[in-house]
C-alpha cells in the first residue's frame, strides 16, 4: 500500500499524548463490525481510521466480529466483511468474535451480582421502558431491584440453563434510576434468546446487550482506543462503569467521531438489507449499492475509497458529505491507470461511400496521451462503421458542431468524415448516413489544411464487439425528501438504464472488473455478475466531468 501521511486530527492527537505521557506503550485498536450486512463505505472510513492509525504509531488493529444477537447474524455476513477489509487493503494482526467471550461475560456478570451492583428482573420490556422514565422524568425503581443476591445468582443461573421463556427475565445493571444519563437507569445488561447462533449455536440461550458486551470485548483484548460514532457518546458514562465495576484489568478509552453521511444514501445495514430483501437493490452488490461489494463491482478501486476516507477525515459535529467527492476520487485514480477506448453506447451506422469495399486499415491510438508507458493499440478502419446516435442531427440548433447535413467532423483517431445523405426507414426514422472521407485527414499525418470543429468517437462496424452497457443514477433521491416519507419512497425509478452498443476490437477479452475510459462516456469496469466469456458487460462507474471541485 502506497504511504500516504495522515492527516492530522483529534483522535490522533488524544492518541501522541498517551504515547507521551506514558500511558501506554502501544496502541491497540479494533474495527468491530457486527456481521448483520455487508459494509459500507461509513464502514470503510471507520476501517481506514483505526488501521492507519495504529499503523502510524506501530501498533495493532483487531477485527472483531460484534456477534452478540444471534437473530439477525450470519456467516455469509462474516465472510464478506472478511473479503472486504482485505480488499480494502488492511490486514488484521488478530481476528476475535465477541461470542468466544461469552463465557467470561457470564462470569463477570455473577461477579456484578455478588457485589450487589445487578439484579434479576422479572418487569416486560413494555413496563421497563415505562419505569425508566424521560429527560425530564425520573425513573422509578424496579419491584425486584432488592432481591436478595443468592435469588439473584440462582436466577441467572436457571436463565442461563433455558427454564425461561424469552423476555421472561433479564438481568440489569443496578445503577441509579434518577441519573439524567437515561443509559445509567439500571439498564439491561443479559436478555434470554433462544435462537440458535451462527458461532456457538444452541450452548447460549442468553445474550449479553452492547452497553455491556463492548467494554468487556475491548478490555479483554487490551484495546488501548475504542472509537465509535458519536451516538454512543451518552453511552460512555455505562461504558467506563462497566469496565470499572466488572473489574477488568485494562482500561479503554472510548473516544467518539461523526459518522459518514452521503447524500443520495441510506448508510444503515438495516436500510440496506431492506432493500436487498425487497428486490429494489439486485443483492449487497449491486452497482447502485455504497456497500463495499457494491462499490467493488461498479468499478471503484481500494486506493480511490481510501483517498476519499482520508480526505473527508475525523470530526466531532455531523455533516453530510456530497456523494460527487466520492466520484472525484475515483476519477483522480483512474485517469492514471485506465487505457482510453472507444465505445457506442446507441448505435447509428456510418457508410463512407468513397472508401473502397473490402479494404481495412490499421490505425494507431495510445492507450493513455498522459503516459507513453501504457503504449498505443491498432484500431481498425474500413468502410462502415458506427457513431453515436446523439452525434448526428438532422436540423441542429446553432453551435452544434457534430454531425449533420453537409456538416464534416473528425473521426478520433481516423479521418475527417463529411454527412452527405441522411437515409431513413418507413416511419421515417434516420437508420443510416452516407458519408465521404478526406484521405488528406488522416491522424497522426500533420493535417493542417482546414479545421473541424466536433471529434467523434466511432468503432469500425466488422471488427466492433457487441457489448451491453449499464448506466447508473443514483438510488435514492435527496431531493424528495418530505416529512413522512420513507427512504423506500424516494427510490428513483431511473436508476439503471441497459444500453446494447459496440466496443472497439481491442475489448475483446476484457477480463472481469478491467477498467476503461471510454472517449466521452467515462469510466467503465466490466461487471462481475453479468459478463461471461462470450458476452461483455461494462458497469459505468462514473462519467467524466463533474463540476465538483474539491478545497486542498
Ligand atoms: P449500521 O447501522 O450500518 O449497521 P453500525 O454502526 O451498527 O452501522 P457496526 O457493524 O456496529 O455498524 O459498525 C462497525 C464499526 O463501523 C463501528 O465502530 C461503527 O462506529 C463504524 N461505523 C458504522 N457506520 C459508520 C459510518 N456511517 N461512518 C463511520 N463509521 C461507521
Ligand atoms: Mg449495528
Amino acid at each position: 500500500m502506497e504511504n500516504k501521511p495522515s492527516t492530522s486530527n483529534f483522535i490522533k492527537n488524544i492518541v501522541i499524548q498517551d504515547l507521551q505521557s506514558g500511558k501506554h506503550d502501544e496502541i491497540i485498536t479494533r474495527f468491530p463490525p457486527e456481521p448483520n450486512g455487508y459494509l459500507h463505505i461509513g464502514h470503510a472510513k471507520s476501517i481506514v481510521l483505526n488501521f492507519e492509525l495504529a499503523d502510524e504509531f506501530k501498533g495493532t488493529t483487531h477485527l472483531r466480529f460484534d456477534d452478540t444477537n444471534p437473530t439477525k447474524e450470519e456467516t455469509e455476513y462474516v465472510e464478506s466483511i472478511k473479503e472486504d477489509v482485505k480488499w480494502l487493503g488492511f490486514d488484521w494482526e488478530k481476528l476475535f468474535f465477541a461470542s468466544d467471550y461469552f463465557e467470561e461475560m457470564y462470569n463477570r456478570a455473577v461477579l456484578l451480582i455478588k457485589k450487589g451492583k445487578a439484579f434479576v428482573c422479572d418487569l416486560s420490556a413494555e413496563e421497563i421502558r415505562e419505569y425508566r422514565g424521560t429527560l425530564t422524568k425520573p425513573g422509578k425503581e424496579s419491584p425486584y431491584r432488592d432481591r436478595p443476591t443468592e435469588e439473584n445468582l440462582d436466577l441467572f443461573q436457571r436463565m442461563k440453563n433455558g427454564e425461561f421463556q424469552d423476555g421472561e427475565k433479564v438481568l440489569r445493571a443496578k445503577i441509579d434510576m434518577s441519573s439524567p444519563n437515561l443509559n445509567m437507569r439500571d439498564p439491561v445488561i443479559y436478555r434470554i434468546v433462544h435462537a440458535s447462533h451462527h458461532n456457538t449455536g444452541d450452548k447460549w440461550c442468553i445474550y449479553p446487550m452492547y452497553d455491556y458486551a463492548h467494554p468487556l470485548e475491548d478490555a479483554i483484548e487490551g484495546i488501548t482506543h475504542s472509537i465509535c460514532t458519536l451516538e454512543f457518546e451518552d453511552h460512555r458514562p455505562l461504558y467506563d462503569w462497566v469496565v470499572r465495576e466488572c473489574e477488568m484489568e485494562s482500561q479503554p478509552q472510548q473516544i467518539e467521531f461523526a459518522r459518514l453521511n452521503l447524500t443520495n444514501t441510506v448508510m444503515s445495514k438495516r436500510k440496506l438489507k431492506q432493500l436487498v430483501d425487497e428486490g429494489i437493490a439486485d443483492g449487497w452488490d449491486d452497482p447502485r449499492m455504497p456497500t463495499i461489494a457494491g462499490l467493488r463491482r461498479r468499478g471503484y478501486t481500494p486506493e480511490a475509497i481510501r483517498n476519499f476516507c482520508r480526505e473527508i477525515g475525523v470530526a466531532k459535529s455531523h455533516s453530510v458529505v456530497d456523494a460527487q467527492m466520492l466520484e472525484h476520487f475515483i476519477r483522480e485514480d483512474l485517469n492514471i491507470k485506465a487505457p482510453r477506448t472507444m465505445a457506442v453506447l446507441k448505435p447509428l451506422k456510418i457508410v463512407i461511400t468513397n472508401y473502397p469495399e473490402g479494404e481495412v486499415e490499421m490505425l494507431e491510438g495510445e492507450n493513455n496521451p498522459d503516459d507513453p508507458s501504457m503504449g498505443t493499440r491498432q484500431i481498425p478502419f474500413s468502410r462502415e462503421i458506427y457513431v453515436e446516435q446523439e452525434d448526428f442531427m438532422e436540423n441542429p440548433p446553432k453551435k452544434y458542431f457534430r454531425l449533420f447535413p453537409g456538416n464534416e467532423v473528425r473521426l478520433k483517431h481516423a479521418y475527417f468524415i463529411k454527412c452527405n445523405e441522411v437515409i431513413k426507414d418507413e416511419n421515417g426514422d434516420v437508420v443510416e448516413l452516407h458519408c465521404t472521407y478526406d484521405p488528406e485527414t488522416k491522424s497522426g499525418t500533420g493535417f493542417t489544411g482546414r479545421k473541424v470543429k466536433g471529434t467523434l468517437h466511432w468503432v469500425d462496424a466488422k471488427h466492433a464487439v457487441p457489448a451491453e452497457f449499464r448506466l447508473y443514477e443514483p438510488l435514492i433521491l435527496d431531493e424528495e425528501e418530505e416529512e413522512g416519507k420513507t427512504f423506500l419512497q424516494q427510490i428513483n425509478p431511473n436508476s439503471l438504464e441497459i444500453l446494447q452498443g459496440f466496443v472497439e476490437p481491442t475489448m475483446k477479452d476484457a477480463k472481469i472488473e478491467d477498467k476503461y475510459q471510454l472517449f466521452r462516456h467515462g469510466y467503465f469496469n466490466v461487471d462481475k455478475k453479468h459478463a461471461t466469456s462470450d458476452r461483455l458487460v461494462f458497469n459505468r462507474i462514473v462519467s467524466l466531468k463533474s463540476s465538483f471541485k474539491i478545497n486542498k
